[in-house]
């Protein structure tokens, strides 16, 4: 009989290269396997599983709204629903919400709400490695040319300047500028954040200007810096914000926020999603919300996170010759290597525990917001036996 690798392999487009571990279920910050090993997961389902697995709050808001209704369609509201936009709103500090299924979902609404109100002709700029999702609208946005190989032609009007370049934005940013998306920390870019400067001279160009910032917070929204959203690390309002992937609770949903100046762009039947904005992911969202602002998770994030990164820091200090950066805020951290990394994430794996290499040489540590200082510890401890 085929094992599940090779049933993959024969049933499925050949799109993900499949870490090799048949997990049987998940348990707080772990993973456990079919045949008894225990993962320290350190890749949270991709920045998604931020209360971990098997949280009993989550388990029992899905429990309770699936025995109410799984599914109602956009044309009525639904108690999760409403409750969940207002917590958006509330700590987003923007005015209203349109939910989607994914980032790239909430991308594209983006793209529809921008070309409403400005038009074709005005342009669009995005930054090299940038990353926004997979779907023609928001590969377009993309900076990374290997996600784009072969699907040309994308959407025209899409400038890409490179990423942190202040004297790029003082040059191209005019009158022609319809919008600017930008990650404050890329997460695919390698986890690379956005420095002060650019931010200032952003901010400064939108006086002079009024384009529309859009923030991508699908990957850094929702506590993982350890403040509501990236863009409050850098002192900036942005007009859009859109999130995804922590939100659900590991549940698919996404969602485009808007400030109060562009909450009227969208007419009936501008936009839609049969599925977006379904109960059953609001309501696990609600809980997710609820543990990181209101029950002390997004204090301990921020405090555990510089622990991490200090810790990091001194591991960096005695490696000068295999560690090249450690880069992030809160629990989204890079660490660059000065070789490819894939075999140090095997390494990893070998020793139970799961991250992941973007940018070829970046080790990505997502790990589930609820993580301690015993985990953190622990995950340093294997990081120094495999540099050694
Ligand atoms: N934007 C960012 C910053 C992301 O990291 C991702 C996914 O990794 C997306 C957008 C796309 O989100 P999704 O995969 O839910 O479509």
């Amino acid at each position: 009989m085929k094992d599940i690798f090779e049933n993959e392999k024969e049933y499925f487009l050949q799109t993900y290269k499949r870490t090799p571990i048949n997990i049987s279920y998940g348990k707080g910050v772990y993973l456990f396997t079919e045949d008894g090993k225990k993962y320290l997961d350190f890749f949270s389902g991709l920045a998604v599983n931020a209360l971990g697995y098997g949280n009993e709050k989550v388990i029992h808001a899905i429990e309770n709204q699936i025995k109410k209704y799984i599914h109602l369609s956009n044309y009525y509201v639904s108690t999760p629903q409403v409750e969940l936009a207002k917590k958006l709103v509330q700590y987003s500090g923007l005015a209203k919400v349109f939910f989607t299924n994914s980032g790239t979902e909430a991308a594209e609404a983006s793209l529809k709400l921008i070309r409403k109100i400005c038009g074709p002709g005005k342009k669009i700029i995005t930054f090299s490695n940038a990353f926004h999702g997979r779907t023609y609208g928001s590969l377009s946005l993309g900076g990374k040319e290997k996600y784009k190989n072969y699907f040309s032609p994308l959407l025209e009007n899409i400038i890409q300047l490179e990423f942190n370049n202040v004297d790029q934005l003082e040059e191209l940013i005019d009158s022609n500028i319809a919008a600017v998306y930008l990650e404050f920390i890329q997460g695919e870019g390698g986890v690379r954040g956005v420095s002060e400067d650019f931010v200032m001279k952003l901010k400064s160009k939108k006086k002079e200007f009024d384009f529309i910032i859009v923030a991508d917070e699908v990957q850094t929204g929702i506590g993982r810096t350890g403040q509501p959203f990236a863009y409050n690390c850098f002192n900036i309002e942005p007009d859009l914000v859109i999130v995804a992937k922590a939100i659900g609770g590991g549940l698919p949903l996404g969602a485009l926020i808007t400030n109060e100046k562009y909450s009227t762009v969208f007419d009936f039947g501008d936009h839609g999603s049969t599925f977006g904005g379904n109960p059953v992911a609001c309501a696990a969202g609600l809980v997710v919300i609820e543990e990181i602002f209101e029950n002390g998770l997004l204090e301990q994030v921020a405090r555990l996170g510089k622990y991490f990164m200090d810790q990091l820091k001194i591991i960096w200090e005695s490696n000068p010759e295999k560690v090249v950066d450690i880069r992030g805020i809160g629990f989204m951290i890079g660490v660059e290597m000065k070789y490819p990394c894939s075999h140090i994430i095997e390494e990893f794996r070998k020793k139970e525990i799961l991250v992941n290499c973007t940018s070829e040489k970046v080790i990505r540590i997502l790990p589930p917001l609820i993580s301690t200082k015993d985990e953190i510890d622990h995950f340093l401890t294997i990081f120094r036996s495999i540099l050694n």
